[in-house]
């Protein structure tokens, strides 16, 4: 039965490719053979908190060499280029959340190393306002750590980080506009006394947002705060 209306939701909405959003042939599949080509993560040198794209001999982007983070350590899979934007919009506004699927994925396939390494106790979506998830239906963030807490037997709260205050969009601030725009946005809601805590989102770019998050975690006791995102903004 549960198969049979899989086939009847497929042929009423059937699933695309993330990338090049043409409706994929194999509905079983995430990404269409074309794309899963052409779509590579990043595998060069990385900033060692932030995790972008730095030159061979740095350690650090220009971002984390003049600021202290919150965070211990994270990286995002993809560059944030056109494709990814185009195709995260349609994920986050436009109910192709199939989409989720195929970038869940690729962070329980190309972030295991940190996974493995950072041993979190604890996988933790960075919150929208309230007001803001019921328009928008649901919250990106979650998920993907849903689903990548599925994967790995990590558990997920959606509860422990909440955005308190509504803050104006982040993109046409500068970093300490954003900085202030996010002061006190967040907030703890139990103890994370001694957590290890992995943090998910769609987007990482200037830190911001990551930072507090992170800020306001560490404050409610967890140990280490680290991130995965599905993409990353170009070096810094
Ligand atoms: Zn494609
Ligand atoms: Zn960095």
């Amino acid at each position: 039965m549960r198969s049979f209306l899989k086939k009847c939701l497929n042929i009423l909405y059937p699933r695309c490719c993330p990338v090049c959003h043409q409706i994929l042939e194999n509905q079983k599949a995430l990404i269409c053979p074309e794309c899963a080509v052409s779509l590579k993560p990043y595998e060069g040198p990385r900033c060692m908190k932030c995790g972008k794209s730095v030159a061979q001999e740095e350690e650090y982007c220009s971002e984390c060499s003049q600021k202290k983070r919150a965070f211990t350590e994270g990286r995002g899979i993809y560059f944030y280029d056109d494709r990814m934007k185009a195709s995260l919009l349609r994920y986050k506004y436009y109910g192709r959340r199939e989409y989720g699927d195929f970038y869940a994925a690729a962070i329980c396939r190309y972030g295991r190393k940190e996974i493995e390494r950072w041993k979190a106790d604890l996988l933790v979506p960075v919150p929208l306002h309230p007001s803001k998830q019921r328009r928008r239906g649901f919250n990106q963030a979650e998920y993907l750590a849903d689903r990548i807490g599925a994967f790995y037997g990590i558990p997920v709260s959606g509860r422990v980080l909440i955005k308190k205050r509504k803050t104006k969009s982040q993109k046409k601030l500068n970093a300490a506009e954003r900085y202030r725009n996010l002061q006190n946005a967040f907030e703890a809601r139990e103890r994370l006394d001694g957590l290890r805590i992995l943090v998910i989102d769609d987007v990482y770019t200037t830190g911001s947002t990551m930072d507090a998050a992170a800020a306001c975690l560490l404050e409610a006791g967890a140990a280490q705060v680290y991130f995965l995102t599905v993409c990353m903004g170009n070096m810094g």
